[in-house]
């Protein structure tokens, strides 16, 4: 690969799986060394390490943390270690990244449980971020060993954010000006900057997380502040499928996505994009390329402003519940919504769907919260029902409201499934809130009928 002065350069994000070992990363090497640009490449951690290290905080107490800590951090030692051993010939190249690795895992070995609970998602944040701290050692070793000149790159330098920590808000306009400043030099001088996804640092330079899936977000910003056109998310699956590919046997690449087609099916659970990834992207005019790692010669899908036509894909969202307000009769007929919304608003609750008549308004909300005091507080002046094991089903596409025929197909298929909740606030999705147990079954139900409506309008034009 060549790198110039003048040329853009294309930030390419490789996920979870696509970093899963040492055969992995050799694929990735090689699409790198492929590029004929200067590039930027931004790397998530090794498959299931993210979740073993959120697990960690999840199911450990003060008493079993240093116990369970250092467990951990040997699986995370043995896991990156053969994997080095995998991807390089023993040497002093091997061993110096052998003692880097050791190195990061020594510091998060005696990370301490805090003494206070509000210190839990500072800890959470330093913690989750050793799996993308390892990568970027892993992916500049994997780049070097095929020839390619790489240089890791510190996040936490370049991608500044408030201190929400496990969801951090990125600073734009500070990264407008750091992502040039940190990253430039290095592709003038024709070199590989291999940077963290997912984290980031906050104004004392704390570690900081964008939220899980956030690696997608770190491309884009990055992307953005060097104010490239594309951005590329390399993944374990061929593109947009018309539904999970894992799960539905029959789902199609969708060669073409309008972003707001993709925005709504990012949010309401395709998992092989980040909403905030997409909005960003759209808002700053950058299209997103999706490919898979294993099988670089399919073209994948492009995110772009054209529209998609018609029927794109069915999605689920788990881990959802749904809060039913009812107003207490003697309430004034006025003035209801706004008193909901403006709990919502005060505890920052982030709703996903509503439906609502004179007395009563339902609407779903991330089941990960905890939902006591805001239930507390709406039952000041409404009854309030909490609904949980739920799901919400959205099909997604253009014109779904204007299309003949297309919502009596989707309500054809609905009507043998209980539904809690209907919302189908634009032409571009229709969401359905049904049992978690039915989700599955509705999913594949609604993708088939729509994929053979699809069929049959091609095959009779
Ligand atoms: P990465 O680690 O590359 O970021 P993710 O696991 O976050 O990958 O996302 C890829 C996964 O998204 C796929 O393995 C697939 O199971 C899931 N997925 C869910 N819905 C869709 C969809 N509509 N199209 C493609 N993939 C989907
Ligand atoms: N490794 C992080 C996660 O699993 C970020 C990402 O994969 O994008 O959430
Ligand atoms: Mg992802």
């Amino acid at each position: 690969m060549s790198n110039s002065k003048d040329s853009i350069p294309c930030i390419h994000k490789f996920g979870g799986t696509s970093v899963g070992g040492a055969e992995e990363l050799k694929a990735v090497a090689n699409i790198i060394r492929n590029q004929t640009g200067p590039t930027v490449v931004v790397v998530s951690a090794m498959a299931g390490v993210s979740d073993s290290l959120n697990n960690l905080l999840t199911n450990s107490d003060e008493g079993s943390w240093t116990t369970s800590l250092s467990k951990l951090v040997e699986d995370l030692r043995n896991r990156h270690q053969n994997a080095l051993i995998k991807l390089i010939e023993g040497g002093p190249e091997r061993i110096a990244v052998a003692d880097k690795i050791d190195h990061i895992l020594d510091e998060v070995s005696v990370l301490k449980f805090p003494e206070s609970e509000t210190g839990l998602p500072e800890l959470s944040d330093q913690l989750m971020a050793v799996g993308e701290d390892l990568m970027v050692e892993m992916t500049v070793t994997a780049l070097k060993s095929q020839g390619v000149l790489s240089i890791g790159l510190d996040a936490r330098d370049i991608i500044c954010t408030d201190s929400d920590f496990g969801s951090a808000v990125p600073d734009i306009e500070a990264i407008g000006h750091l992502v040039p400043d940190g990253v430039i030099p290095f592709l003038d001088l024709g070199t590989v900057p291999v940077i963290q996804g997912f984290i980031g640092s906050d104004t004392e330079g704390r570690t900081t997380t964008l939220g899980r899936g956030g690696s997608d977000l770190t491309a884009v910003l990055i992307g953005a502040a060097l104010g490239v056109p594309k951005v590329v998310l390399w993944t374990d699956v061929d593109g947009i499928y018309s539904a999970d590919p894992n799960f539905i046997a029959t789902a199609e690449v969708i060669p073409e996505v309008g972003f707001g087609e993709a925005v709504e099916l990012s949010y309401f659970g395709a998992k092989v994009i980040h909403s905030a990834a997409v909005k960003h992207a759209m808002a700053q005019g950058v299209l997103l390329r999706i490919k898979n790692t294993f099988k670089p010669n399919l073209k994948g899908s492009l995110i772009h402003f054209k529209a998609t036509e018609t029927f794109a894909a069915v999605v689920r969202k788990k881990d959802v519940a749904m809060i039913e307000v009812e107003a207490f009769p003697t309430a004034l007929a006025y003035g209801f919504l706004a008193r909901v919304f403006e709990v919502l608003g005060r505890y920052q609750v982030p709703v996903d769907l509503v439906a609502t008549s004179h007395r009563y308004t339902a609407f779903t909300i991330d089941r990960s919260q905890d939902l006591s005091e805001l239930q507390c507080e709406l039952s000041t002046f409404s009854e309030v029902r909490v609904v949980t094991d739920i799901s919400t089903v959205t099909v997604v596409g253009r014109g779904l409201l204007r299309e003949s025929g297309l919502n009596a197909t989707v309500f054809s298929v609905v009507d043998k499934t209980p539904v809690y909740l209907i919302s189908q606030a634009s032409d571009v999705s229709i969401s359905f809130v049904v049992d978690d147990a039915e989700s599955p079954k509705l999913v594949s139900r609604l993708h088939s009928s729509l994929i053979e409506r699809r069929m049959v309008q091609k095959s009779s034009s």
